[in-house]
């Protein structure tokens, strides 16, 4: 045997991570008393617990306290107690705290890593080296912006209680997402780990006690569902923070309704991992095992589909059996381990039944030969072939070590595969051509694309997703702002329609046709259901007839703006011209608008002029604005850049009411405009010729066709429709709170972005209801990770 054969003939020997100070913490604890709630380790009131055990073994490891209602309701009482003088607390004093926590954890780094491995099953390397450290890195950063909270947020304050409730794949993680940028903020917290990993967030909490934390500002709870459920029903919480299943996302969805809790879902993915033909494929193929096989694929942004270019399909696929040929599976506790146990029998269960729905579908499912180990709940990292875009495998998130896999001909091919699904979390693209990699991650709805790269994640960076992967960021400014609010100027109360409504007097002789149509995609149309209803003036008279839009208009109206690509995909420069370009055209019909807001709604000649002028300054503000809201670029501690994108939400849905019917519409059309969104405008009930007044305004200002669409009619039922309809990406609406709430419950179809005003208008006149709050609304945020250097 020569070197080169006895050096392949090498065998990897055992390297076991020591866990007797894991034990020792573990025997030494009452995990009966393991509610953590107003500083006090407490059982939970009905004395029940449930079980966590070990993945690998399927071994006990504590019988941990399961919390209740009645035991969430003492949690946020504590959070409610704590919150007004940690809140007023100074920026510094809380930087100190979140410092103080980050170091006490670097303290204990290695015990979290055990327990973290014994409790979810995840390999030590990944635990030691990516998730505890990351988890410290998000608690000194935010002390950053515990004390800039003055300087980058101005005019905000915190929430108040928040209700976090977390998943089971990244727990010590996923919790320091939630707690760092709460307390950064001034809020409090009751936050719900998940019931298959409860251990590592009694540790934190133990750390909490140690670090400074006023008791009442972290509240810890165990359980399950049952406990989730109570957190995000209480009135006591300002704010829940979901990370969990998309299926859970929109219970929540429906549950906080109309409730006025603020709320962010990160939810599930189906990941691209996107390698066109001129990558470099051994970096891929390493890039591949670390987007699928990571925590055995159990995480939210995995690339679980790999999607290649046909001309390389084969040699790429070779590559990435020989690599997977070389995994190995074994104890979590083992240093040289890559793929460890799933969290629990369950979840085995789940991954086994999609693998086989997926190969009776057509799939080729090929695993290594390699040996599992004789206990635990092992899978085998697992490659599909042949799947077909409607496969289960292609569409459902698995959340297992399963590899879809699908070739493309073409970059316009593999955008629009990448972007074949209801999720919207994450995206790798491999090329060596950083143009074409540059060229197609903006066309990829998806919060984070990774050039030549996977799984980099970052505390200054925003990571959350687009579509039914959720909405908010946690992270980074964007994540801060997830906790924070501030006050808009309040507008009047708004009112159902039928309240308002009054009997109209028909004009004796008069038999001309007023009846202004509705506006799609560029053109005046007649509504589809061919009715109109009657508008008065503010004496009672009619004043004209305007379409009775209906779910048919509006149908249509969505199908022109996201048929519309002139507006999205124009410069920030040239939608700046065209708001300009429809100030001016307002302009010149100030006198027309003024007269008719006073012959509509009874305002004085001067007051009806000074909405007109407050219309087109705000025109003019947004023109502005247009080219001056952008991302930034951020530089993690990693050789990369991240460019945060602000990019246009996509088609959203405005209803405006009848409060200042010229200025409200346009305070809300012109920031969605200014951001590259398309737009479906339900405008006032009450006053509706003022929008069909603005046709003409539109039609001679180079606004492209489609990307404002104007449909009148009933806002309520309108806005109904919008709610419901799965290719509205967002949706503004000032309407009765009733609507409000029924909006948001179902909005759930498409998890679309919903900002309404809670049943109030705003007080349009105010220079505070423009500006960034509302350009805010109108973008996403990518983050694209660009590495550099050979
Ligand atoms: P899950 O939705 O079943 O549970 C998540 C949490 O919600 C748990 O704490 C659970 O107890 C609680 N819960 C369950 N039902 C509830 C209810 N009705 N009301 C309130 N709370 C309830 O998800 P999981 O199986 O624990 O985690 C896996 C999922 O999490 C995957 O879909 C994954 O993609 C997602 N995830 C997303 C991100 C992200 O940042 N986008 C990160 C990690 C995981």
């Amino acid at each position: 045997m020569n070197i080169l054969e006895r050096y392949h003939a090498m065998e990897y020997g055992p390297a076991p991570e020591a866990r007797n100070e894991a034990d020792a913490w573990l025997a030494a604890r009452d995990f009966s008393k393991a509610l953590f709630i107003g500083g006090d380790w407490k059982a939970a009131g009905g004395g029940k617990t449930f079980d966590t055990s070990d993945p690998s073994s399927g071994k006990l490891l504590a019988k941990v306290s399961d919390a209740g209602a009645v035991d969430i309701d003492a949690a946020v009482s504590a959070a409610a107690k704590a919150l007004p003088k940690w809140a007023a607390s100074t920026g510094y004093s809380r930087a100190k705290v979140l410092y103080a926590i980050g170091r006490a954890m670097q303290r204990h780094q290695r015990l979290f890593a055990v327990l973290e491995s014994i409790d979810n099953g995840k390999p030590i390397r990944e635990s030691r080296d990516i998730d505890v450290p990351l988890a410290i890195r998000h608690f000194i950063h935010h002390a950053g912006w515990a004390q800039a909270l003055d300087r980058d947020f101005p005019g905000h304050k915190g929430v108040g209680v928040v209700g976090q409730i977390i998943p089971w794949n990244f727990p010590l993680l996923m919790l320091a997402w939630k707690i760092a940028p709460a307390l950064a903020a001034g809020c409090t917290v009751v936050l719900k780990p998940a019931e298959f990993t409860p251990l590592t967030a009694i540790l934190f909490a133990e750390i909490c006690e140690r670090s400074g934390v006023p008791k009442g500002v972290v509240n810890i709870v165990q359980g399950g569902p049952e406990a989730g459920a109570a957190i995000v029903n209480h009135p006591g919480v300002q704010k829940i923070a979901f990370t969990g299943s998309s299926e859970v996302g929109k219970i929540i969805r429906k549950a906080t309704a109309g409730s006025g809790k603020k709320l962010s879902l990160e939810l599930g993915g189906k990941s691209a991992f996107v390698v066109f033909e001129d990558a470099d494929l051994d970096s891929a193929v390493e890039g591949l095992v670390d987007g699928i096989w990571f925590n055995q694929g159990q995480v939210c942004c995995a690339g679980s589909r790999l999607l290649v270019q046909e001309g390389i399909a084969d040699a790429f696929i070779a590559k990435v059996k020989t690599r997977m040929g070389r995994l190995r599976v074994g104890s979590p506790l083992d240093k040289n381990t890559d793929i460890g146990p799933l969290v629990d029998l369950t979840q085995l269960d789940r991954v086994r039944g999609l693998v086989a729905a997926g190969a009776k579908q057509g799939a080729v499912c090929w695993q290594p030969d390699v040996a599992l180990p004789a206990s635990g709940y092992y899978h085998l990292p697992t490659l599909a072939t042949g799947v077909s875009p409607a496969n289960i495998l292609a569409q459902e998130e698995v959340f297992g070590p399963v590899l879809a896999t699908m070739t493309f001909r073409n970059t316009e091919e593999a955008i629009e595969l990448a972007n074949n699904t209801r999720y919207g979390l994450a995206a790798s693209v491999w090329s060596e051509n950083i143009n074409l990699a540059l060229h197609v991650a903006p066309q990829l709805k998806a919060g984070v694309v990774w050039v030549n790269g996977t799984n980099m994640f970052d505390a200054a960076c925003g990571f959350g997703g687009y579509r039914e992967s959720g909405f908010g960021r946690e992270g980074g400014r964007e994540g801060m702002f997830e906790y924070l609010s501030a006050k808009l100027p309040l507008g009047p109360v708004v009112k159902p329609a039928a309240a308002t409504a009054q009997p109209i007097e028909q004009v004796e002789g008069d038999t001309i046709d007023r009846t202004a149509k509705l506006f799609i995609g560029g053109k005046q149309v007649r509504p589809d259901g061919n009715y109109s209803l009657a508008v008065a003036t503010a004496k009672g008279k009619l004043a004209g007839e305007v379409g009775l839009g209906s779910r048919k208009d509006i149908r249509d109206a969505v199908a022109a703006a996201r048929a519309c690509k002139a507006w999205p995909e124009a410069t920030a420069y040239n939608h700046s011209q065209v708001l300009y370009y429809l100030a001016e055209n307002l302009s010149g019909r100030a006198g027309e608008f003024a007269a008719r807001l006073t012959e509509l709604t009874g305002a004085t000649a001067k007051a009806a002029r000074e909405e007109v002028e407050m219309s087109i300054e705000r025109l003019f503000l947004y023109a502005g604005l247009a080219d001056k809201f952008e991302g930034r670029v951020h530089q993690p501690p990693a050789r990369a850049v991240t460019l945060a994108l602000h990019e246009p939400v996509g088609v959203i849905g405005i209803v405006a009411s009848d409060n200042a019917p010229l200025l409200g519409l346009i305070s809300l059309v012109a920031p969605a405009l200014a951001m590259g969104n398309t737009v479906v405008a339900v405008p006032s009930e009450k006053y509706p010729l003022l929008a069909t007044d603005l046709y003409q305004v539109i039609e001679y200002s180079d606004v492209p066709a489609g990307a404002i669409n104007i449909v009148t009619g009933r806002s309520a039922e309108l806005a109904g429709v919008l709610a419901k309809h799965d290719d509205v990406d967002g949706l503004w609406l000032f309407a009765d709170a009733e609507t409000c709430a029924k909006a948001e419950a179902d909005s759930v179809g498409n998890l679309k972005r919903v900002w309404t005003g809670n049943g109030r208008s705003l007080d349009w006149a105010s220079t505070e209801a423009a500006g960034d709050a509302f350009l805010r609304r109108a973008v996403e945020v990518k983050n694209v990770w660009v590495p550099y250097g050979d």
